[in-house]
């Protein structure tokens, strides 16, 4: 077993596993040429909010429930290297064995030494983000083992060689027809007939699967939730595929990013009812499947459960930020944001899409790794206003930015004109110089507007115009009185 990393023990190394491409705004630029993708995206999380926004509506003390799930996130944090231990020792004395990795190549590590001690070349995974967040399907591919989907939407993203673009709907970007021609090139076993129903889609997907369920030997799954005082993991999914995942293997394999851990079982009832409908829009989640280390004779005979730092102790070393470790992924965020609804997820180049993505993704791989994403963002609080633990998006998305800024010591143009301010308004007399030369500003105007000024502002009178500056200042109005 590796050794625990901790707040107040060495950092881990950043960055690792998590994806990078071109900046936001380029990224951006292009999704908003592709107008299927905006088309697939509007319809998508205009249904996913209306359904949310019906089940929330429901719950006379949604306030209080909201509360409640900040409060223990916010008192589990501030004690998670107690929680942490106390979930190992649960664990184990239940027959699991806990793995701590400090990064994606450690945790990619383990998980392939384990996968390979069982002699197994092939392992079914339940959805995970955290997997993706480390790349452990290209860890698994190099070491010769096949890790298959087995979440549909999962497996439409592996089929067609593509990437999650959405937290709770991978596939958000495709639409049925894409769907059944991925299928019909990719499956070997679909149908020749295959229409794009919903019936007919997940009925050639069930089928698929089946056969790789009953022959696997390794389970790979992350964890929705972990609860410390007994050692119990907790995956919620709405197909039955985690369900089957989780039960018929051999050797499971439970990935897990350390923040995601509970004190008990009592804060894991107000999160059971947070979750489902701040993500699916649904009052109980369909499969909510629990297991506490091994037991003989039924389901797997090994479990091991890699904890995962990956930058998280660095995130919660920051005060200002550190609420972001507090995400169920419910991603209700993505759903409302106009950003992510015009851009989609490819374009935030982190596992992490949407608002939420906008924080954490830069919170984890360091900020200078992910510039642009703190920008990527109208402040409009919408994502606030929807989260079910209450993180104040808008607020860290500002806080990242200003280090950003401070880390790359770059004067902005805003900031130039910020001092430039603080220095005239500093005495009466600079003010009274500075209104004067004010003044001047009335040659550039025409009807009383200044539409255009030379260079470097021009920039602000490209799509606005200026009132123009008055003939008389307040004091000279009020000394002639
Ligand atoms: S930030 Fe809040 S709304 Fe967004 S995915 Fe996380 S928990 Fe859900």
């Amino acid at each position: 077993m590796s050794t625990p990393v901790y707040l107040g023990m060495p950092v881990a190394p950043r960055g690792v596993g998590h994806l990078r491409g071109e900046p936001f705004p380029a990224a951006a630029r292009r999704a908003l040429a592709d107008s299927q993708l905006r088309r697939n995206l509007g319809r998508a999380t205009a249904t996913i909010r209306a359904k949310r926004a019906a089940v929330v509506g429901e719950l006379p003390d949604w306030e209080e429930l909201r509360l409640a799930g900040e409060a223990i996130k916010t008192g589990t944090m501030a004690h998670l290297d107690r929680y942490l231990e106390q979930l190992e020792s649960q664990v184990t004395a239940r027959g699991g064995v806990v793995h701590w990795a400090r990064d994606a190549v450690e945790a990619n590590r383990i998980v392939v030494d384990l996968v390979r001690a069982t002699g197994a070349s092939e392992a079914v995974k339940v959805k995970s983000i955290v997997t993706d967040e480390i790349g452990l399907n290209e860890a698994l591919a190099a070491a010769g083992i096949r890790a298959r989907e087995t979440d549909l939407a999962e497996l439409i993203v592996q089929l067609g060689h593509d990437r999650p673009s959405h937290i709770l709907v991978p596939a958000i970007h495709r639409n049925r027809a894409e769907i059944r021609d991925i299928f019909l090139r990719e499956m070997g076993d679909a149908p020749p007939g295959l229409t794009d129903s919903p019936a007919a889609l997940t009925e050639a997907a069930r089928l698929h699967l089946r056969r790789a369920f009953l022959s696997a030997r390794v389970g790979i799954s992350g964890a929705n939730f972990a609860i410390a005082e007994t050692g119990t993991l907790c995956v919620v999914e709405s197909e039955g595929n985690g369900r089957m995942c989780l039960t018929l293997p051999e050797v499971l394999i439970t990935v897990m990013g350390i923040e995601k851990i509970l004190p008990t079982w009592a804060d894991l009832g107000v999160f059971l009812q947070l979750l489902p409908r701040s993500s699916t829009g649904e009052r109980m989640n369909p499969y909510t499947s629990m297991w506490t280390g091994v037991t003989p004779g039924d389901g797997p005979q090994q479990f091991h459960l890699v904890l995962l730092d990956n930058g998280r102790t660095a995130a919660l070393a920051d005060p200002a930020g550190r609420s972001a470790l507090h995400c169920i992924r419910c991603s209700a965020c993505l759903n409302v944001c106009p950003v992510y609804e015009r851009t989609g997820g490819h374009a935030y180049g982190s596992v992490y899409p949407g608002p939420i993505g906008a924080v954490l993704s830069p919170m984890l791989t360091g900020v200078g790794d992910n510039a642009t994403l703190p920008y990527a963002s109208s402040l409009c609080g919408a994502c606030y206003e929807v989260c079910p633990v209450k993180i104040d998006i808008p607020s860290i998305l500002v806080h990242l930015r200003a280090r950003h800024v401070e880390e790359t010591h770059r004067p902005t143009p805003e900031a130039v004109t910020m001092a430039a301010a603080s220095w005239v308004l500093a005495t009466p007399g600079r003010l009274r110089a500075g209104q004067r030369a004010g003044r001047l500003g009335r040659l550039l105007s025409r009807d009383g507007r200044i539409r255009r000024l030379p260079p470097p502002l021009a920039g602000w009178t490209a799509a606005r115009d200026a009132p123009a500056p008055p003939a008389q200042t307040f004091r000279d109005w009020w000394r002639s009185r």
